[in-house]
């Protein structure tokens, strides 16, 4: 299968590249990215075959129906890392919460939250095929507190690749921060920076496409690419665990095969909801996407006015810190999906140049058909960790933003939903005391003591160890400066 640009052709590029091609430099003509040529269709046969399947067979099978240009065994390589999970056999539980809410934990990998998903096989991927074509990578990752850890775990020591990975200082809990901090490999690079999430992917983007940039990379032999969800090698990952979590519902008799489900996906730059949306797309019964946010609630007056807009909004600090952007970069694919490369490109300048866009009416429709959206504030969201927490469910504040958005999104409420848990709550742990007792928490040591003693439960040891790691990556800096400091690392 090719990889075709979203924002069309600048006669410079390949018209169509293949999908090892698409992961080593993920940014498209006129500052867009890849996107599939088409997509592989999978009948009720193929999804009933895989009812008792585990989700490496399923994720092998989905693979192969992408014909992508990895041979086969990277491919299972890079799957057998789901044994690293909590249970090998079952990496993603899916979890009854109400009579007709299940929640799909993604969150078993080493790092405690759902990028380890796409991340963990991704890395093996990429660095396999940097060491085949004898080349040398240097792989951005611009991070609101769990790409970041999830990107240098699954790089760590890897051959061929080094990694930078960029942070907004104070935008993460203390735990993701640590998780990053502590990392002493020789190829892993942290830098915090003065400024919020959306300056971090902006400088990546900019990085990324900088022909200065990219030639004094060229002089040293390296390349760049990223490991941000622009970059297709996480997003191909993120189709899979819907149509395992849709087929656990039906292995547990909990809904007829065929029978549409909701989607709930706790949103931020969109990779989850994009692998939803394909996932739908190869015909998964899905009815509809509900996209969850917090009080940074761009993606909820996009979807119900077609209206994206971002003049003079900031981006607000939250508890569900991972999902503090406004530029959400994946809604591109979506529009590229639906409306075509030149209205994409249209669409996008018009965002970089204005600040906003306006879809018509016809294509908010569309929109509409697939997606509805709500967002959930601070407080609401402690509220929905308490009730659950009454039902025996602890979740993160990510996963609350979703208990909003199935209370208000549903238009048919004999349909069952599989909402995301993206975290665990270990990363939070503060707001999780706070939601449960009502004290405030300043460190996260303390809350997550006292969360493991009122619910009965013992921590992740790959919590529990970080407090006790030597800091190792001290970098704050600002963002006029991030390019020296790299290419101080490099050298
Ligand atoms: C990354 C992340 C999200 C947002 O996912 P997108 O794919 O960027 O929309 C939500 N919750 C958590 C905990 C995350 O780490």
């Amino acid at each position: 299968m090719n990889f075709i640009e979203t924002r069309g052709n600048d006669g410079e590029k390949a018209i169509a590249i293949t999908f090892s091609q698409a992961i080593l430099s993920p940014m498209s003509s006129f500052g867009g990215v890849y996107s599939p040529e088409s997509l592989p269709c999978f009948s009720l046969e193929f999804f009933n075959q895989h009812i008792n399947s585990n989700y490496k067979k399923l994720a092998k099978d989905v693979l192969t129906a992408f014909e992508i240009d990895i041979n086969d065994e990277v491919i299972t390589d890079a799957l057998d890392l789901y044994d690293g999970f909590d249970d090998a056999t079952n990496p993603v539980p899916v979890v009854k919460v109400y009579d007709d809410l299940f929640v799909s934990e993604l969150y078993h990998g080493p790092t405690r939250a759902f990028k380890d998903m796409a991340l963990q096989p991704f890395g093996k991927v990429l660095s396999a095929v940097a060491e085949q074509r004898n080349e040398k990578y240097l792989i951005l990752a611009a991070t609101s507190g769990d790409t970041g850890p999830a990107a240098l775990e699954t790089f760590k020591n890897k051959k061929n690749v080094q990694v930078v990975c960029l942070y907004p200082d104070g935008g993460t809990s203390d735990v993701q921060r640590l998780q990053m901090v502590t990392e002493d490999a020789d190829n892993l690079k942290v830098i915090s920076i003065h400024g919020d999430f959306d300056d971090a992917q902006t400088a990546l983007k900019n990085l990324l496409t900088s022909e200065k940039f990219n030639a004094t990379l060229k002089r040293q032999h390296i390349s760049l690419s990223a490991a941000n969800s622009v970059n297709f090698g996480r997003i191909i990952f993120q189709t899979i665990y819907h149509i395992y979590s849709y087929l656990e519902l039906v292995k547990n008799n909990q809904i007829a095969m065929g029978e549409e489900v909701y989607l709930n996906v706790p949103s931020g730059n969109f990779g989850n909801a994009l692998g939803g949306y394909y996932a739908k797309k190869m015909g998964l019964p899905v009815k509809q996407i509900h996209i969850a946010s917090n009080s940074n609630n761009v993606l909820t007056k996009f979807i119900n006015t077609g209206s994206y807009d971002l003049r003079n909004l900031k981006v607000i600090s939250t508890t569900s810190p991972a999902m503090d952007i406004l530029k959400s970069s994946n809604i591109e694919r979506i529009l590229f999906d639906m409306f075509g490369a030149d209205r994409t490109k249209q669409l996008m300048q018009q965002l970089d140049t204005e600040k906003y866009y306006q879809l018509t009416e016809a294509e908010l429709t569309s929109i509409q058909k697939t997606f509805a959206a709500d967002y959930c504030s601070d407080d609401e969201g402690l509220e929905y960790i308490k009730q659950a927490f009454q039902s025996n469910y602890l979740m993160c504040p990510h996963t609350a933003t979703c208990f909003k958005a199935y209370d208000t999104c549903r238009t048919d409420k004999s349909l069952k939903t599989i909402a995301y848990s993206t975290a665990e709550w270990t990363k939070f742990s503060p707001v999780i005391a706070k939601a449960l007792t009502g004290e405030d928490f300043e460190h996260d040591i303390d809350a997550l003591n006292k969360i493991s003693v009122i619910a009965n439960i013992t921590i992740a040891p790959q919590i529990l160890e970080l407090f006790n790691k030597k800091i190792t990556q001290k970098a704050v800096i600002n963002k006029t400066e991030i390019e020296a400091e790299i290419i101080k690392f490099l050298s």
